[in-house]
This record gives structure tokens, sequence and C-alpha cells, in this order.
């Protein structure tokens, strides 16, 4: 086999932070599996990126469909034998719905992807990046997971801030996506794999209608960093740009 330097896969690359998120993670030398669930938008993202250079192949992913997690993680075991760095990057929101109207099955479908698509993508990824020298789990989340920011009782109630903050299925999938990071971070810290949880800002996307004001570029950095550490890194954390979150 080849001998590539460094491999790397987003989930959810065809658009928005996830596919910039590969652009420059190609652009540090990176072979960028990029992860969508509809073949021609994914390819056609991937064939943009390939055009500026780029060492980047598209993969069908739908996190929610274990045949697909398992097909992915096949064409990556056979295309470079191992995995660097997981971005767990797709995610989807229902954003503006009440919690005293959103119906559980609405909250289901959004935990379907953005938790136990993670959870799922994670160990069938596992195993290729085990065989890493230095692994690196990435997992999209957001300050609406935050439940200490969410519990704030000096929290502005009248701006669009807190609107999506009693966004019922976004905002606790979110929540427990963290969980979900600790949780693999602590079974993992005896390794060389490290897991954190990235906030990108409010970066303006078709997740929110592009009212986020923050450019895909400023959204991808930090996600980005926390993919490329070194061995003195953190494992079990929350952060944006400005640094640790609070959960
Ligand atoms: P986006 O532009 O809507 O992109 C979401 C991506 O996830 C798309 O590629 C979408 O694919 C993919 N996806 C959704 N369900 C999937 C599934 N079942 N299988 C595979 N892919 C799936 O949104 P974004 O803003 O870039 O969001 C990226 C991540 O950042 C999400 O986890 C989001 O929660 C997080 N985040 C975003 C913001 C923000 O302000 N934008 C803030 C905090 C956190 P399709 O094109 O096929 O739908």
């Amino acid at each position: 086999m080849e001998t590539i330097t460094k491999v790397a896969l987003v989930t959810g690359a065809n658009k928005g932070i996830g596919h910039e998120i590969a652009r420059q993670l190609a652009g540090l030398g990176f072979r960028v599996f990029a992860a969508a669930r509809d073949p021609e938008r994914g390819e056609a993202s991937a064939a943009k990126l390939r055009e500026e250079g780029l060492d980047v192949r598209f993969v069908g992913l739908d996190v929610t469909k274990t045949a697909s997690i398992l097909a992915a993680a096949r064409l990556v075991d056979e295309q470079a034998g191992r995995l660097d760095v997981l971005v767990n990057n797709a995610g989807m929101g229902i954003l503006r719905t009440p919690p005293a109207v959103l119906t559980a099955d609405d909250v289901r479908t959004v935990y379907e992807t953005n938790v136990f698509g993670v959870i799922a993508v994670t160990q069938a990824m596992l195993p290729l990046l085990e065989r890493s020298a230095a692994g690196r789990i990435v997992n999209l989340s957001s300050t609406l997971g935050s439940l200490e920011a969410a519990s704030d009782p000096d929290r502005d109630t009248s701006s669009a801030a807190y609107a999506t903050s009693v966004a019922l299925a976004y905002s606790t999938s979110k929540t427990a996506l963290n969980a979900v990071t600790v949780c693999f971070a602590n079974q993992l810290r005896a390794t060389r794999i490290k897991v954190n949880a990235a906030c990108p800002g409010h970066v303006g996307t078709d997740l929110n209608g592009f009212a986020g004001k923050r450019t895909v570029g400023q959204g991808a950095r930090e996600p980005v960093r926390l993919a490329t550490f070194d061995a003195d890194g953190p494992t079990g954390g929350f952060f944006d740009d400005a640094g640790p979150k609070p959960w």
C-alpha cells in the first residue's frame, strides 16, 4: 500500500462547516475522506476540493444507517489502512419549535443523527483510529448544549439566542453528545486517541437559514485545531476558539 502522511474522515462534508473542515485538513496535507449521504452532492463537493489540488475522496455515509457506516469504514480501510482523524460533523436541528409542542418522535429523529449516529460512526472507525500514531476524534457540539449556559438565571430571555436555547431536540442532543464525548475520552485515556467536542460558534449555514454571522472558515478553525494538536493536547474537553467552554 502507498504511504499516506495523514488520513481524516469528515461526516457531512458536502456543505457548510464540514466541507470547510475537509478543505482545511486537506490543506494541511491530509488525505480526506469527505463523507456525505447523497452520492451526487457528495461527489460534486469532493470534486471541487480536488480542483483546488487537494487529496479529497468522496465516501457515501449516512450516519443513521449501519450498513452505510460499515461500508464507509471498509472503504477507508481498503484505501488508506488507518484513520488519524475522525470529525463527527454531520448534524441536524429542529431549532424553533417550543418544547411544549415538539413531539417525542421529532426529538428521536434529531438524536438519531446528532447522538446515535456519532456513537455508531465512532465505534465503526475506532479499529482504524487505533492504528494511528496519534488518533483524534472531534465531535461538533454547540453552546446550546451547555447546561451551564442554558441555566444561567441572568440570560437575556428576549434574545434570538434564547429562542433557540429552548430548542428541546437540538440543545439536548448536543448536551448528550458532550456526555458521549467524555465517555469515549475516558475509555481511550490510556491510548494515543484523544476525543474532544468543538463549538464552531454561530456560523451562517443551511442549519440556521444562514442567520449565523461567522464564516465557515472561522467555524472550522477550532475543530481543525482539535484534530491536529500534538500528544500534549487535551482529551474529554469542550472548546471553542476562545478556549474551554462550560458544560
Ligand atoms: P449544514 O450546512 O446544514 O450541514 C450539515 C451536514 O450534515 C450536511 O452535510 C448534511 O447532509 C449532514 N447530515 C445531516 N444528516 C446526516 C445524516 N443522517 N448522515 C450524514 N450526513 C448528514 O450545517 P452546519 O452548520 O455546517 O453544521 C455542521 C455541524 O456543526 C452540525 O453538527 C451542527 O450541529 C454544528 N454546529 C453548527 C453551528 C452553526 O452555527 N452553523 C453552531 C454550533 C454547532 P445533507 O446535505 O445531505 O443534509
